[in-house]
């Protein structure tokens, strides 16, 4: 949990911010947040309820702090989203907790922040249709299960196939790797998925989450790209979406280490690549 904060202060002080700050995250709305969940889920999560199921399933107990920082992370994702339909472009600090589901959170995730940001953008009439183009090393079944009956929202999931979850959900479009997959290989598969995903989707909208869990040194990807790699990675996702004019939205989604400073830091390689698109 530690590395949001450690984020911010890295882009702060390398100076990927500038002077006038970051945006700030506003909490998620409950009318927000039951686009994406069972209403029922989300009054036991904003009450302090959740069952202990439920709090299994995420993988920690739910209490005020980790709900505001939820409800912040989500909220995040949908200024996020309302800046890049303004300026083409714009990163959360957070976000990407793609495995809440319709009926509720899990691996780590209390609310999907770009469901709730997809669906909220929707409803608003502020675009007609989304892609969600998640390279996070786990399946982003949460986001699948949301959107599965929802033609408006295109998913597609770049995974390692033997990773959590062990009960895949269907995307759109899922991309299953073996373990070990290396910069070369990975990067060689995004050509024909961006092109074929923009086809597909046509979107008005793109979500990116820019897991760094496919990272070699990450504890829980077994995938092994390298620094270099996740920055290519990012600039040819952006890129393409860029160079056809549509509005890209990245968060940073997971990334697991022990050592909080280098994990902080390999998260902002979103937010340098980002800014080469200035
Ligand atoms: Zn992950």
């Amino acid at each position: 949990m530690s590395k949001f904060s450690r984020i911010a202060e890295i882009l702060a002080e390398d100076g990927i911010v500038g002077p006038a700050g970051f945006h700030p995250a506003v909490p998620a709305s409950e009318s927000w947040l039951e686009r994406a969940h069972d209403p029922a889920y989300v009054q036991r999560i904003l009450t302090g309820t959740a069952t202990r199921a439920e709090e299994k399933a995420i993988g920690f107990a739910v209490d005020a702090r980790v709900t505001q920082r939820s409800l912040h992370a989500t909220g995040g994702t949908v200024v996020a989203a309302r800046l890049a339909l303004e300026h083409g472009l714009a990163c959360n600090t957070a976000g990407g907790s793609h495995h809440a589901g319709p009926h509720g959170g899990a691996g780590f995730s209390v609310f999907n922040d770009v469901a709730v940001a997809a669906a909220t953008l929707i409803a608003d009439g502020d675009v007609q249709r989304c892609l969600v183009f998640d390279c996070d090393v786990h399946q982003g079944d949460g986001t699948a299960r949301i959107f599965a009956q929802d033609p408006a929202v295109y998913t597609l999931s770049i995974h390692c196939a033997r990773n959590y979850p062990t009960d895949k959900a269907t995307s759109d479009r899922d991309v299953a790797l073996p373990d070990g997959v290396v910069d070369a290989a990975y990067l060689a598969l995004l050509p024909a998925l961006l092109t074929q995903s923009f086809a597909a989707a046509a979107p008005d909208i793109v979500f990116y989450n820019a897991g760094v869990d496919p990272h070699m040194d990450d504890r829980l990807g077994r995938l092994s790209l390298s620094d270099g790699g996740l920055a290519e990675r990012d600039r040819r996702v952006i890129g393409f979406f860029r160079e056809r004019g549509i509005p890209v939205v990245g968060v940073i989604g997971g990334g697991y280490s022990r050592d909080i400073d280098a994990l902080a830091r390999r998260h902002t390689i979103l937010h340098r690549v980002a800014t080469e698109f200035r």
